[in-house]
């Protein structure tokens, strides 16, 4: 059998759908401009997510550095959260590459920023300070849902203060879906959102940033900058288009997965889990700390794959269906059982 792999939704690879589409793909020289099929994902995700363009990039990292790059410059900031991916996991690339500094603010258990505590962390306008030009989101983050209403708080006191909202969407559509609502009612309220077509949706690579005209053809400049013009990319935007297509309104069956499977961790003397705190396709699950190798090497030769981390992120995703997380829960009591 294949491995039951939980160690992240970045694992999946093309269904024979998408190679085929893949396959088909019209291309050209996207740094001309000429590829067929960036050119219709681009505008596609541009009109689906309610905004004026899209640009293909290489990774989250990418999208998320192009748009920092984008709405500040050097000696500006952004607001994000301690724990926010471009904070914490990019390499500090708007530093390193931007002269862009970070101001971070704590996380709350439900993955907000509070709002007071962002307003108390704008700059005043004085040469002392850094300029305060944006503040950063993500959505879902650690596998927790952002609500409208905080989204649309958010967006308002950007509006009072001058700032631009950008949102880290790796796994918007995961929001989407577990809020009940159409992405584009998330996604139009930020001024740009960096989208990845490579987790849950199952893209070998790519994502997709959304803003404004002119914001999207200076991302178009440093995304050159970076080295990230590619040319016959259209293999990947097919990829991304038939993922669009096909692979959004499924997340509910991981979202479904994930439930099903802290579910069945409850019930497992040693595992510890918070069942109800699972909203998409994430469940966080901690085990004795001088087990956890055991753990980790037991549930591998059982044709489990997780990280050896603890509390430990287990991940459901387009390759895992509910068999999978039966076999998983099942080689996980074992380990506690014997
Ligand atoms: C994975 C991830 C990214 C970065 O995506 P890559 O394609 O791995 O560079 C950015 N933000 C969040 C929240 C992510 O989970």
């Amino acid at each position: 059998m294949q491995p039951v792999d939980l160690r992240s939704d970045t694992v999946t690879r093309p269904t024979p759908a998408m190679r085929a589409a893949m396959a088909e793909a019209e291309v050209g020289d996207d740094v001309f401009g000429e590829d067929p099929t960036v050119n219709r994902l681009e505008a596609m995700s541009a009109e689906r997510f309610g905004h004026e363009a899209a640009l293909l990039v290489a990774s989250g990292t990418q999208g998320n550095l192009l748009a920092l790059l984008t709405h500040c410059g050097r000696g500006d900031e952004y607001i994000c959260g301690q724990r926010a991916h471009n904070y914490r996991t990019e390499g500090g690339g708007a530093a390193a590459l931007g002269g862009i500094q970070p101001q971070p603010v704590e996380v709350e258990a439900d993955g907000t920023l509070d709002l007071d505590r962002v307003a108390a962390a704008i700059k005043p306008d004085d040469f002392h300070y850094a300029r305060t030009r944006l503040l950063s989101l993500e959505n879902t983050i650690s596998g927790r849902v952002l609500p409208l209403d905080y989204m649309r708080a958010a967006r308002a006191l950007c509006d009072r203060h001058g700032l631009a909202l950008h949102l880290d969407g790796a796994r918007v559509f995961n929001a989407a879906v577990a809020l009940g609502v159409e992405p584009v009612e998330i996604m139009s309220l930020f001024d740009s959102v960096s989208i990845c077509l490579s987790k849950g949706l199952g893209c070998p690579a790519g994502t997709v940033l959304v803003g404004a005209r002119d914001f999207i053809a200076e991302a178009r400049r440093w995304r050159k900058v970076v080295g990230g013009g590619m040319r016959q990319v259209g293999f990947i935007a097919a990829a991304g288009i038939h993922a669009l297509d096909h692979h959004v309104e499924r997340l509910e069956a991981d979202h479904a997965n994930a439930r099903r499977l802290a579910d069945g961790l409850a019930h497992v003397d040693g595992i510890d889990v918070d069942h109800n705190a699972v909203r998409t396709n994430m469940v966080f699950a901690k085990v004795a700390p001088d087990r956890v190798e055991d753990f980790v090497s037991h549930c591998e030769q059982h044709q489990v794959l997780i990280r050896p981390i603890n509390p430990n992120r287990l991940v459901t995703h387009l390759d895992i269906d509910a068999d999978g997380i039966d076999h998983a829960v099942g080689v996980m009591r074992k380990f506690f059982d014997a």
